[in-house]
């Protein structure tokens, strides 16, 4: 993933005329903290948090909890949210940690514990106008309000503002639990609107009903979009049907803990065979790597929108971007969720609570003009949108 990610900045760097050096600049890590936490038990755990780059603000980005976090993941998704914020246009940085743990195998008391640990080790380095750490894979509101509470205790600071992604009660923020489904909304709209298709019908699939697929589905159905979504999938089936489906009643069937496979009013299909579907947008809210060399020729999308990290790999990307698909990059489509945890700290440092109409309307004005960038400069310097959204990250960072 590092490689990868070092590959795609050098690639666009030299295309828009950057230098080595400059690269190199954008590339290099300003600090990656690695240390091990050991429980009262004795159990001990590798951490890590890597603060990628500050010239527009303080880092920024989450922490996830998994068995397979190493220092390369975090460096490649710490390099990427710096020109996540950029892309954007947030005055941030980026950053990223993680434990290499598995957090179904550790009861409360020792989680609690591992994320108290993790802040009273990093508490130097992090801080409402150093390091604002989020949640992430596996980490939550429960266990961003711990640490808080650690920071708190630690340093005096009763901000709440050192962490996003708290509870409501804690000083979290209206609208951040559907804030990136609700963002690829936004992203996938004002898209539309600029190529001239808002009024068109066009039909959806989405990847991955989970916590951002079902905003994606329940919040552009509120808003009465021309878009019908037609199938959806988990880890375990898709269901298709080409009258459509209801986002709204898909939602409390997720909701029950109910599996695509049990579902009765649809055609229930094979999880990959949401891959190969005939629509208009394949949105992709699962996992990275969703679509490689192995199915890149199945898909029979035009946009790919994706809401997850990395979904469309590599070698898929550059064979959907010669085949005419279009992705819609991962750095703007899933801002939403960044965008909102700013207005989170911004909200903490005010010691204001803001309604969710106020936050949903900053986030439309920062996505909407991400949009509006990203069309521009695709379309004068005749690029795709990822490496559009690139350029214009490079062009602000640079700045
Ligand atoms: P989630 O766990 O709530 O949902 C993931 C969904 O994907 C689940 O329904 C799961 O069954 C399904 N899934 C897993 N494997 C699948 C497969 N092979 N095929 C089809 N479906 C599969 O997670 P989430 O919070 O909705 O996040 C989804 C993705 O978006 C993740 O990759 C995450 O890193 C990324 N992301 C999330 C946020 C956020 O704010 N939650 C922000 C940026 C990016």
């Amino acid at each position: 993933m590092l490689e990868t990610t070092h590959k795609l900045i050098k690639d666009i760097g030299h295309k828009i005329g950057l230098d080595d050096e400059a690269i190199e600049n954008l590339i290099a890590v300003n600090q990656a903290h690695v240390f091990d936490i050991k429980l009262n038990n004795g159990k001990t755990f590798k951490a890590y948090r890597v603060q990628h780059n500050n010239k527009r603000g303080p880092y920024k980005g989450g922490i996830r909890f998994h068995p397979e976090v190493n220092l390369d993941e975090v460096t490649a998704l710490a390099t990427l949210m710096s020109f996540k914020t950029a892309a954007v246009g947030l005055p941030l940085g980026g950053g990223k940690g993680g434990v290499t743990v598995n957090p179904r195998k550790l009861d409360d008391a020792e989680l609690e514990e591992l994320s108290r640990k993790y802040v009273a080790y990093l508490q130097p380095h992090i801080g409402p106008d150093k390091d604002i750490p989020a949640p992430d894979v596996n980490t939550d509101g429960r266990v961003i309000d711990w640490m808080v509470d650690e920071y708190e205790q630690l340093t005096g600071d009763t901000s709440k503002a050192s962490f996003t992604g708290k509870c409501i009660a804690n000083g979290g923020s209206e609208g951040r639990e559907a804030a990136t489904g609700h963002g690829g909304v936004i992203v996938l709209r004002e898209l539309l609107k600029h190529l001239g298709k808002s009024d068109q019908d066009i039909t959806v699939a989405v990847q991955g009903f989970g916590n951002v697929g079902s905003f994606f589905g329940t919040i552009s159905e509120k808003q009465e979009t021309h878009w019908k979504l037609i199938a959806a999938s988990d880890s375990g089936a898709t269901i298709h049907n080409s009258e459509g489906l209801s986002s709204k009643k898909l939602s409390a069937f997720k909701k029950d803990r109910g599996r695509f496979k049990d579902y009765t009013d649809a055609e229930v299909l094979s999880t990959d065979a949401i891959i190969d579907l005939e629509v208009d947008v394949l949105v992709l809210a699962a996992l990275g790597n969703a679509v490689t060399a192995s199915n890149m020729k199945q898909v029979k999308a035009k946009y790919i929108l994706e809401l997850a990290n990395g979904p469309v790999d590599d070698a898929a990307y550059h064979y959907l971007d010669e085949n005419d698909v279009a992705v819609i990059p991962d750095i703007v489509a899933n801002a939403g969720g960044v965008i909102v945890s700013y207005l989170e700290w911004l909200q903490n440092k005010s010691g204001e609570h803001w309604s969710e109409e106020k936050v949903n309307a900053q986030l439309q004005d920062y996505l909407a003009k991400a949009t509006a960038e990203l069309y521009e400069t695709a379309t004068i310097k005749k690029v795709s949108y990822k490496e559009a959204a690139f350029i214009n990250a490079f062009k602000k960072l640079a700045d």
